[in-house]
């Protein structure tokens, strides 16, 4: 089972019912649907898999590595999370967010919706718009599977359905066998390898079309990748450029789309005095 921390209360209160009339006003999100390059039709199944398999594997990491004890900052990144995954999220999973308790800087797409920040990811953030483009880009690796379709996660298989409680039969052993090796599989993607460089810039453009359907300073996402991207943040630096391409390739990218998606001088809101009040 997953931590209460990860079970997000919606408290009805007056900040809640301010993002979702920020959110909920905002231009309609025309990306909701995503084209699908590949040829591969994802089942109910596969699904079912999929969600069983990440709260597999958001328990492990989670077993590892704590979550944050602060109640504000984790309220605020499921209020804020849970508000983006209303409007660009895949209809058929609940995302879930926590922020972990750990100096690194990163974020971790768990396949099923769970979406893990890191303290020191927050600590480095100066506004909601950086963290509105670090969330959208982290679902947007959950919209595409990434992860799911890196290790050939699919439901078809009855032994495999059977190890993640999915359905009653035979095979369970080979079955545990399996979700193991795609559990090692997973959190070594997560964790040590990564993505190709083609589904993080896939990801990067999702988070920077959301940020400016919803009227969000894009430049901020680009400003947070540049700060981590500085040498200041060189040790923990090796931590990201392991899994991530260079930052500069992806800035690159970046503002060659927002340049095609965004012709206004104004860049958007960046909230810098709401996330300071929510984060200290
Ligand atoms: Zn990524």
């Amino acid at each position: 089972m997953l931590t209460k921390r990860l079970i997000l209360l919606m408290k009805v209160n007056r900040f809640v019912v301010f993002i979702l009339v920020i959110l909920l006003a905002s231009p309609v999100y025309a990306g909701r649907a995503r084209a699908n390059k590949t040829a591969i039709k994802y089942t109910e199944d596969d699904t079912i898999a999929e969600i069983r398999f990440g709260r597999n594997l958001a328990a492990r990491i989670l077993g590892q590595i704590k979550t944050w004890d602060n109640d504000k900052v984790s309220d605020y990144v499921s209020i804020i999370g849970t508000a983006l995954a209303s409007q660009m999220g895949r209809s058929d999973l609940n995302f879930k967010f926590a922020v972990l308790d750990s100096p690194e800087i990163n974020a971790y797409a768990i396949p099923g919706g769970y979406i893990f920040i890191t303290r020191g990811a927050i600590q480095l953030m100066e506004n909601e718009a950086q963290l509105v483009g670090v969330i959208a880009h982290e679902i947007s690796h959950i919209n595409n599977r990434h992860i799911v379709k890196k290790i050939n996660l699919r439901g078809q298989s009855n032994a495999f359905l059977s190890s993640l409680g999915v359905a009653a039969g035979g095979g369970a052993v080979s079955g545990a066998a399996m979700l193991d090796k795609l559990l090692d599989e997973a959190a070594d993607l997560l964790f040590e390898i990564g993505v190709e460089k083609k589904f993080e810039t896939e990801s990067d453009l999702e988070a920077i079309k959301i940020m400016i359907a919803l009227n969000y300073d894009w430049k901020s996402y680009v400003r947070f990748l540049e700060k981590i991207d500085n040498k200041t943040y060189q040790n923990r630096r090796e931590v990201i450029s392991k899994t991530h391409p260079p930052l500069a390739d992806r800035i690159r990218q970046i503002e060659a789309e927002a340049g095609k998606l965004s012709t206004k001088t104004f860049y958007g809101r960046k909230h810098q005095k709401r996330f300071h009040e929510k984060t200290h």
